[in-house]
């Protein structure tokens, strides 16, 4: 996790580079630091490694306030971050292997190890084939290819890469994003500065837009100009949406209103089995409220059962009194019969 604190910047000229930056960064995020130029993208980039130091404000990176970190400890952070930058920086005299095995020497990984890691890496680029070149022998697109292999290297969990593709052809360019999007996948963070329009609007990932020091737009799945739709505060849309529009119109679910579940009668005779759907499956609301608000034609019965069967019972004290019931005495009299209820009066004044 990154997260920069009401950061400030002003270098010694006087020049506010961050007046005042706050945002956070999760573990595994792909995002895009865009703005103009002297927007104050670089400086930003530069407080994440350490390059520059805030005169105001904290830049925390997991647990530790790097901005306040001893000097001494600042190439140990660096060795957790992977850095790429627009030039390249190859030492031109080593070769394309010795480039990327450089940055594990210096911390001292054993010899047969590294060269080992930097053979993963070199696949990974794809540039196995190229492992014994001079960077002087490669196009502008191999040498960056070289330079985010030794940037993997020692598998860092965040990337910074400052205008990566700010010296290559569109072609190369995407064939770079695409391979710093494909790092990203496996769960390194990613963090690239850019001017390139195109290529921010084609990966739709979030956008920190910087202007004046400032950050002026701070948006997920987003292109390089910001959308029309994203145009009104997420506060209004959370207070006016809801009442405009309901899930069910959205995902053409019914949903049970909270109004409507008060309003609705219980069954009668909720069985056992209704209410342990009930407690077992609380996240299937439709399924519950279906259960609850049409009991199935055999339960309907078999209420009707019950009620009948008490009916029995409450007359069967008056038995004494009233004429043999109907579904007793197969004589009976039909309801039809126009005598009926004469006969019972009749009976009953006896
Ligand atoms: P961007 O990367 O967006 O082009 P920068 O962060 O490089 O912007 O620069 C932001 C502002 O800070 C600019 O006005 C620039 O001239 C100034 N600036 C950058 N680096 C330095 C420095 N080392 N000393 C003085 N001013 C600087």
């Amino acid at each position: 996790m990154i997260r920069f604190e009401n950061v400030h910047k002003t270098y010694k000229t006087g020049t506010d580079a961050l007046r005042g930056v706050t945002f956070s960064i999760r573990d595994g995020e792909f995002v895009f630091v865009i703005g103009k130029s002297g927007s104050g993208k670089s400086t930003l980039m530069k407080c994440i490694t350490r390059e520059e130091k805030p005169t105001e404000g904290m830049v925390i990176i997991d647990k530790y306030c790097i901005s306040k970190m001893p000097r001494a400890l600042v190439p140990i952070l660096r060795r957790q971050i992977g850095i790429i930058y627009q030039d390249f920086r190859l030492i031109e005299t080593k070769t394309v292997r010795e480039n990327i095995a450089f940055a594990g020497e210096i911390i001292g990984v054993p010899r047969k190890k590294l060269m080992q890691m930097v053979d993963i890496v070199l696949g990974a680029v794809g540039l196995r084939d190229k492992a014994d070149s001079l960077p002087q022998e490669l196009s502008g697109g191999e040498q960056q290819r070289v330079a985010i292999a030794r940037a993997m290297l020692n598998s860092p969990k965040l990337i910074v890469a400052d205008e990566p593709t700010g010296n290559l052809d569109p072609e190369t360019s995407e064939s770079i994003m695409a391979l710093l999007s494909e790092i990203n996948r496996t769960g390194t963070t990613v963090i690239v500065c850019t001017h390139d329009s195109n290529l921010v609007d084609r990966m739709k990932k979030r956008v920190i837009e910087v202007d004046d020091g400032l950050i002026i737009r701070d948006e997920k799945g987003s292109g390089y100009t910001a959308e029309e739709k994203h145009s009104l505060p997420q506060s209004m849309i959370d207070e006016f949406v809801p009442e405009v529009v309901s899930l069910s119109e959205i995902t053409g679910v019914q949903e049970p209103a909270k109004e409507e579940k008060k309003e609705e009668p219980l069954p009668e005779f909720p069985s056992e089995e209704t209410e342990v759907k009930e407690e077992k499956k609380p996240a299937k609301v439709e399924e519950k409220i279906t259960v609850v608000a049409t009991p199935s034609p055999k339960k309907e019965k078999k209420a009707e059962k019950k009620e009948a069967k008490k009916e029995e019972k409450k007359d069967e004290k008056k038995d004494e009194k009233l004429p043999p019931k109907k579904n007793e005495d197969p004589d009976f009299p039909s309801d039809e019969d126009p005598d009926f209820p004469s006969e019972i009066k009749e009976d009953k004044d006896k």
